[in-house]
């Protein structure tokens, strides 16, 4: 467990924000998470890595939830306080021999795009496509890090997006080629449904990567 001062709290909405700290001598491998926490309490929390494995500062993106716990007492955290980091944790990574050779999609709900914007930020040549479904546009979060025409946005609650309805929908209605890489995050209902339409269309299951948030 190492300790991490907080140097800035960005808020992206109401309910979501991004807690940058400082680095130190951590490093993870891009598509991991770490546990997080106040020094002065026992309660942690997962947190995919937002930032890039070559940043000199640590970043997760967190969306306070209805009477949660922890994202709910982390949105009070303050520039110079030390938070727990525990980590880092998890096998939703890019394998190396692929990175410049293959087409990726990579498709998330709400703050499942942190895991994709570390994959981003650290390989930016990549070939790839970001499906990512919330409710409201405003939920699009730094949506201008991917490349221009790479970020498809699938907004549900409101016909603000690329594309009104759920990533399945999307899915269903734009098949993609079957040599994709494809890697998933978010919610288990999302991830479950997409890998359904994904082996349907013909994508080998080998190929595709989940991780899910709850
Ligand atoms: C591997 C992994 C990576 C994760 N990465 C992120 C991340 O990058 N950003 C992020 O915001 N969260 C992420 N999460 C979810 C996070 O760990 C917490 O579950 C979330 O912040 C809620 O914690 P809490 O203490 O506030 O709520 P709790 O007090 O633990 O839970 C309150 C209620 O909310 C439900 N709940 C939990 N998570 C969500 C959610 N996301 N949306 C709606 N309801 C929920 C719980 O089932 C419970 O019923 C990740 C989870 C895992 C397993």
């Amino acid at each position: 467990m190492r300790s991490h001062k907080v140097i800035e709290v960005r808020n992206l909405t109401s309910s979501t924000y991004i807690i940058k700290m400082e680095k130190n001598e951590f490093s993870f491998k891009t598509g991991q998470y770490i546990t997080l926490g106040f020094s002065s309490s026992i309660d942690r929390r997962e947190y995919s890595i937002y930032s890039s494995e070559n940043s000199n500062f640590l970043e997760v993106l967190i969306k306070e939830v209805d009477n949660g716990l922890v994202s709910k007492k982390l949105r009070r955290c303050k520039v110079g306080d030390y938070l727990d980091v525990d980590g880092p944790f998890g096998h939703f990574s890019l394998e190396e021999s692929e990175i410049k050779k293959k087409k990726f999609l990579f498709i998330a709900t709400g703050t499942g795009i942190s895991p994709i914007h570390s994959f981003v930020e650290t390989h930016p040549g990549m070939d790839y496509q970001v499906l990512h479904g919330v409710r409201l546009q405003e939920e699009a979060y730094e949506k201008e890090s991917y490349g221009n025409g790479k970020y498809i946005l699938c907004t549900s609650g409101e016909k603000t997006g690329d594309f009104h309805g759920r990533v399945t929908e999307y899915l269903i209605k734009n098949p993609i080629p079957s040599d994709t890489i494809c890697y998933l995050c978010g919610n288990c209902h999302m991830i479950y449904e997409a890998y359904d339409i994904l082996e349907k269309q013909g994508i080998s299951l080998g190929p595709v990567h989940t991780e899910v948030y709850f």
